[in-house]
Formats: C-alpha cells, structure tokens, sequence
C-alpha cells in the first residue's frame, strides 16, 4: 500500500459515527427531551472532563427521564464540583504502578498497558478522569518502552491492553502491536479491555474482526455494561461477531447508585449478558476518585444486594464484587451473604 492513499482514505464507518458523538450539553439535554434547567450545571462540571457520548447510546435512552440510567452515566451534574473527603486524584494508586510510560505492573504475571487516553464516551465514575495521560500512555509510537519491560519479565504470559480505550486505536495500529507481542514467546494471551463493543458497536467491523482472526494469542475481551439497556440489537450484533472470532466475552461494571443498584437491574443485567454471549465477571465497588462521590453505594449495601443476588441467580451469573486497593495483590472481592462466607 502507498502511504499517500492510507492518509486520504475516507474515515472508516466507526470513526464517523465517532466523530458525530455528541459533545455539547445543551445538544444532549434536547435529545432526550429535557428541558435547559440542567444545563448550567451540566457546563460547569464538563469543564474539567468534558462530556461526550456517541448517539447511538443516547438513543437508547429513555426520553423525559432525568434519572435514565444511561443518561446518568454520561451527563455531567452539580455534585461533580463538590469535593469530597476521602476522594482523590489517583484512586487506586495507578501512578505508583507504572513501570514504564503507560506500563502497569500491579499483578503476577499480567502486565497492563494504557494503549490510549481516549474514549468514545465520558462515563462520569471513570476512575480515570484525572489521569496524566500525555505522560501515562504507551500509545504513538512509544510500544518500545513497553515490550522491552514485558521481555525482561518470563513470568508475564498475559498482555491487557486499557486505557482510555484502546479499541479508539486504529486496526494497524493494534496491528503493529499484537505483531511485537507475538514475537514474545512468554505471552500467550491478550485481553482487551473495552467499552466500546457497547457504546460504539460500529467499531466492531471487519477489519476488527480480521485483526483478533489472525493474531496466535488467545483472546479475551472483558467489555463495560452497566445497565441491561446498553444492551440492544446493534450490541448483540457486536458481540456475536466478536465471538465467532474466536473470543471469550466477559463483562465488568461497577455498581452506580441510581444506576445499576437495585436487585432487579443487576440481575436483568446479567441474564442480558448471558442471552448475549457475554459472562458476568467482575462488579467493582467505586473507585473513589474526586468527582464521582454520588455514585457510591455503601459497602454494607453492596454486600446486601450481592446476597440477594446470589439467591436468584445461578451461580455463574453472579459477578464477583471486588474493590481495587493500592499495593494489593489482587483485587479484593467483598465477602457477603449469611456467615460472612467469602465471595469465591
Ligand atoms: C484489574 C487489573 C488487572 C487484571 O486483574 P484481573 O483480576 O486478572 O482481572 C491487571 N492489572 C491492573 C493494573 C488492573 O487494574
Ligand atoms: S476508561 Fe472506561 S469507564 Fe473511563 S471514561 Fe473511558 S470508557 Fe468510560
């Protein structure tokens, strides 16, 4: 291929609708049929995480409803300025892991890189709305730092591509990565951490799909759905294909306080998963990262609803609730139900 013709290339489908995702509050409020009365606020805490969101999640929200569930996730609101005790910058002790730029080793044996800073939406808990980026990311042309650090370690057989989303990556750029990764013979799986499968499902286009065909790696794909709507046709459609390429699908959400924190939206969530391909694998309490305090559901509560979760659902669809401490070993699962028995 002559470099020339790459760079005038019509943007792919994908990057289109990317590029048509809707970043102005008052645009977003008069999709959903809501009125101005949110709009000062929603522009005052976008300031500093700006909002955006693609508009085919926006369809899937419910029009008049201030408390829609997916709206929640993505609109910016007042409480986001207040600042709260115990609610920092870096949550989770990210900054303290990083081995290289963009290389995170917390875990045995599994190596995560921040491929990209950018996502194709803005959720509002994100535990990584403050994240140095520019200094922390792996992405344009700095895979070197990265594969030199995994290369010296033989215990690293897994490879996480994070981010951001590193599905916002051009396929050869991804390419040009699992191609490096390959050529290291301790690596034998890679996991993509992803929300775009859900709020982007374009993404998931041939040329996706061809690049996981081709790679030696097994693949596991851990996708971001918080709430059983995120779920529709064009989803499923995503994860199928995404599948029948040779992919396990599992699912991480985090429970949101008037989200997703009720017995009946999890549950629904999960057979939702299932009926999809997809399994439940983690539920992660609230990284407690400044900005997002609204959305945290208390421990005893979390520990209440798994509990009745646990008692409707069969066991594999039930998500193991974990919290992220800085230094541990592991992500902690939270022990619940009669007896304090452990969640595992
Ligand atoms: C969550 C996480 C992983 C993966 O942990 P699993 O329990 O294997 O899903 C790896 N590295 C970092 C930095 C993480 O935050
Ligand atoms: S990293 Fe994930 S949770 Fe954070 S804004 Fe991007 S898509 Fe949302």
């Amino acid at each position: 291929m002559i470099p020339g013709t790459l760079r005038l290339r019509q943007p792919s489908v994908w990057q289109a609708a990317l590029a048509q995702a809707i970043s102005d509050p008052a645009e977003l409020l008069e999709a959903v049929g809501l009125g101005p009365q949110l709009l000062p606020a929603a522009r005052a805490a976008g300031n500093s995480f700006p909002l955006r969101v693609p508009r085919g999640f926006v369809a899937r929200m419910t029009k008049g409803d201030p408390g829609d569930p997916l709206l929640r996730q993505v609109l910016p609101l007042d409480a986001e300025c207040v600042a709260v005790h115990g609610y920092g910058r870096d949550p989770v002790g990210d900054l303290a892991a990083m081995v290289a730029p963009g290389v995170l080793h917390k875990y045995h044996g599994r190596v995560l890189l921040t491929a990209t800073g950018a996502c194709a939406v803005h959720c509002r808990y994100c535990f990584r709305r403050h994240y140095p980026y520019g200094q922390a990311t792996a992405a344009s042309g700095r895979w070197g730092d990265a594969l030199a650090h995994i290369s010296s370690d033989p215990a690293v057989s897994e490879v996480i591509l994070s981010g951001g989303d590193p599905l916002m990556l051009p396929d050869w750029r991804l390419e040009e990565l699992t191609q490096a990764l390959q050529d290291l013979p301790q690596v034998r799986r890679l996991r993509i951490h992803t929300r775009l499968p859900v709020v982007l499902p374009e993404r998931v286009d041939p040329g996706l799909l061809e690049w996981l065909v081709r790679t030696r790696l097994q693949k596991v794909m851990v996708v971001h759905a918080n709430h059983p709507r995120e779920i529709d046709a064009s989803v499923r459609r995503a994860f199928a294909g995404i599948r029948d390429s040779g992919v396990t699908l599992l699912n991480q959400s985090v429970l949101l306080r008037g989200v997703n924190d009720d017995v009946a939206t999890l549950a629904g969530l999960s057979e939702t998963l299932f009926e999809a391909g997809v399994m439940p694998y983690y539920l992660h309490m609230l990284d407690r990262v400044q900005g997002a305090a609204h959305f945290a559901v208390d421990e005893a509560a979390a520990q209440a609803l798994m509990a009745q979760l646990a008692a409707q659902l069969p066991g594999y669809l039930v998500p193991r609730l974990v919290r992220e401490m800085p230094g541990a070993d592991a992500k902690i699962p939270l022990a619940f139900g009669v007896g304090g028995g452990a969640a595992e």
